[in-house]
């Protein structure tokens, strides 16, 4: 016993001092790492940037908001998130139903009444490699970021079969609510046997003729409630251990599939009009890609049940790092734990209101977002007086809310109109509500047929000149309406 006392006492003072050493070691790291002071002195430097803008990233920012930490949101390519993409949400808790693009946009009013910038902007490099984080825009915007929080969720997979690309847009799309009524009385399959693939039925039965589940397995992988809503539709069917194979067409639009069916293991033509993908997802990593640890699957990898990732800083949320739950409720859930888990972060390397506010100077300048309010037109006569008998050059955006590309032009207009607001005109027209007026009127007495949207029609002098269906960004819009001036 008095050996094993000796032994003990000879062992601590060893102890203590490695101790001592692992911890001035670690704070010297720490602040080394995280050196404020050093930081505001910078220029454009954001606390808190968080990249997407769907339930994860706008619930994040609700949160990071409110806790008084300046946040940036960058809405990137696809603004307000997959959820603009469905109909109608009946298990988001406290909406009995609710359209997703109305949700989104009311998490969205949320976050900025609590003091949070929404950019319409895409995020293209991100150095996460040394403190303060790099960040560079699509828009060439360039500036540093103490946190990140990732919510840049997860992009829809395709079948990678031949035919798929060519006719990607003419007839192959993996958005439903998008291009159903396109659709009207035509011929479309949809492949996939999940719940995406079930909403895409209940998206698309109401306009097409015929509507055809095919389900690789031999069972559905939706939820039952989903499957039994799926067959009372008269026009809808599910046929299953059927694959696609080919994707075929007439150069201008699909005409036709090929279908394996692997328990016959047969293959047969078909004739249809369009295909429809809800095959799963995949996550949207590139931006972090060899900086953040990933699992096999390109998840991010998350630190016990928190929401940092394994780089002290880098926070995720939503699909970017969910591949079971995806659940809309759930992403938003993730964003305030993420939010929670940034503001922790902040206060540990020292950040106070003080600091904000000197940041928040020295940021906003350069930020600034000049825009106009593009006029909306709704009446025949409307088109006539400010686009068919006007002279000069007029912009006319057909736009739907349920239409993430256009959603994401609308900004991107409003800015770009206000640019050239002495050369050229923009307006734009909703597509829901002027299908019996404006979109009618084009249509049969000018010829002017709108297909797919977003559309960007170029008038001069009353003519019509092009239709340009291309997600722009700011600069490239601008230099495409410097073509008309
Ligand atoms: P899922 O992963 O749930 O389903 C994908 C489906 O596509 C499966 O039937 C799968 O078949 C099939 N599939 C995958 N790859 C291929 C391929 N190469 N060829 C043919 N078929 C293929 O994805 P979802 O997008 O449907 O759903 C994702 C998550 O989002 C789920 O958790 C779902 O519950 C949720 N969700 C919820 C909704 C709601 O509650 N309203 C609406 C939409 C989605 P297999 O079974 O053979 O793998």
């Amino acid at each position: 016993m008095v050996r094993y006392i000796k032994q003990v006492l000879l062992i601590l003072p060893i102890v203590f001092l490695v101790a001592c050493f692992k911890d001035e070691h670690s704070v010297s790291v720490a602040e080394k790492k995280h050196n404020l002071q050093e930081v505001i002195h910078y220029e454009n430097v954001v606390p808190v940037v968080i990249i997407g803008s769907g339930p994860a990233g706008l619930s994040a920012a609700v949160y990071v908001s409110r806790a008084g930490m300046k946040s940036f949101v960058f809405a990137g390519p696809t603004p307000r998130g997959q959820l603009t993409q469905t109909t109608y949400i009946e298990n988001w808790p406290g909406r009995e139903k609710v359209l997703g693009a109305h949700l989104m946009s009311d998490i969205e009013k949320q976050a900025v009444s609590f003091g949070t910038t929404i950019i319409n902007d895409t995020i293209t490099k991100l150095d996460v490699k040394n403190w303060p984080f790099s960040i560079t825009t699509e828009e060439g915007r360039s500036f540093k970021a103490l946190s990140v929080i990732l919510a840049t969720g997860a992009t829809p997979k395709t079948l990678q079969i031949p035919g798929e690309r060519q006719y990607w847009g003419k007839g192959v799309t993996t958005c439903a609510v998008c291009d159903a009524p396109f659709f009207e009385g035509k011929e479309v399959v949809i492949s996939g046997g999940g719940d995406s693939a079930a909403e895409m039925v209940f998206e698309l039965a109401p306009y097409a003729k015929k509507v055809t589940m095919l389900v690789r397995k031999d069972h559905m992988k939706a939820a039952v409630a989903m499957q039994e809503r799926v067959l009372n539709y008269p026009n809808a069917q599910v046929e299953y251990n059927k694959e696609i194979k080919e994707v075929y067409g007439n150069g201008e639009n699909v005409t036709g599939i090929e279908v394996y069916d692997n328990k016959l293991d047969m293959t047969e033509k078909r004739n249809i009009d369009g295909v429809f993908l809800a095959i799963g997802h995949t996550p949207n990593n590139k931006l972090i890609k060899e900086q953040v640890p990933l699992d096999d699957m390109g998840y991010v990898k998350m630190q016990g049940r928190s929401q940092e990732s394994f780089v002290p800083g880098v926070f995720a949320a939503g699909e970017i790092q969910d591949p079971s739950y995806r659940q809309a409720i759930v992403a938003a859930g993730e964003g305030v734990k993420a939010a929670l888990d940034t503001t922790s972060f902040l206060y540990s390397i020292g950040f106070d209101v003080q600091i904000g506010k000197k940041l928040d100077k020295q940021f906003f300048e350069t930020f600034s977002d000049d825009k106009i309010e593009v006029r909306e037109l709704y009446e025949r006569k409307e088109l006539y007086e400010y686009v068919i008998d006007q002279k000069g050059v007029v912009f006319l955006d057909f736009y739907a809310t349920t239409c993430p590309a256009c959603i994401k032009m609308i900004p991107v207009i409003e800015s770009v109109a206000h640019k050239y607001q002495d050369s050229v005109k923009f307006y734009k027209v909703n597509y829901d509500k002027v299908f019996k007026t404006i979109f009618s009127e084009l249509w049969h007495k000018h010829n002017i047929k709108i297909k797919k949207l977003p559309a960007l029609l170029v008038f001069k002098d009353g003519k019509l000149l092009e239709i340009n269906r291309n997600i722009m960004s700011r600069k490239e819009l601008s230099k495409y309406v410097q073509k008309f001036i």
